[in-house]
């Protein structure tokens, strides 16, 4: 879990990598906006912390570039300005929270761990693919917005397929997954909800997201 900072105040910079180390986060530094967005381009990270004030290239830029070529990393931004314009543009340009200096370093471990909190349910829940959405929270499908009711084997055919998009899923793994192995029938009942599941899912003008694999199984790709 490494955090990157960009802020060209040393001496908060040296604070801040501290105390995220004690609580066991690995740190990364940058001390301008340019090396910040080089850094954030090239590494993955969890988190940036990111200043607004800074040399070469303001943080208000940074988040905007980062975000327009798909980095979605949370950002915290951070702010030496009380009124709350700097706060607003920020949260306009795509961070997910901005604090003004001087904070309560609590609060923004706070924050942070709420952040990647969020971030997690996001990402382990929610499987997307073109326009389909599977919330697993909700066990609630969606295409293009519009509630898909699945039976609960078509729901669990459907999960696995999305689970692994891009892969070609085995009949006997899918089988394995929905039915018990003692089920001598569930060849053919596979094909039937995959019939129904299709029916559902990729209706009549839809770009079609089940595919066969021929002798394999089956897989969901865009
Ligand atoms: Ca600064």
């Amino acid at each position: 879990m490494t955090i990157l900072i960009i802020e060209d105040e040393k001496k908060l910079s040296d604070i801040l990598k501290k105390t995220l180390k004690g609580e066991r986060y690995s740190v990364d530094t940058a001390y301008d906006g340019e090396e910040g967005l080089v850094k954030a381009r090239k590494n993955t990270y969890e988190l940036i912390i990111l200043d607004i004030m800074l040399p070469k290239k303001d943080g208000v830029a940074v988040c905007k570039e980062l975000r327009s070529s798909n980095i979605h990393t949370p950002i915290i931004m951070l702010t030496s300005n009380e009124n709350t314009k700097d706060k607003i543009n920020s949260l306009d340009v795509g961070a997910d929270d901005c604090m003004i200096k001087p904070f309560d370093i609590q609060e923004l471990f706070a924050r942070i761990r709420a952040i990647l909190r969020r971030r997690k349910t996001t990402d382990s829940d929610v499987w997307k693919i073109e326009d389909l959405v599977l919330d697993r929270i909700k066990h609630e499908v969606t295409r293009s917005g519009k509630y898909i009711n699945l039976t609960p084997k078509e729901y669990k055919i459907l999960n696995m397929l999305l689970t692994h998009k891009g892969e070609a899923i085995s009949r006997e793994k899918l089988i394995a997954n929905v039915w018990t192995p003692e089920f001598k029938e569930s060849n053919n009942e596979l094909n039937v909800h995959i019939r129904y599941l299709r029916t559902k899912i990729d209706r009549k003008g839809d770009k079609p997201l089940v595919h066969t694999v021929r002798g394999v199984g089956f897989m969901m790709k865009d």
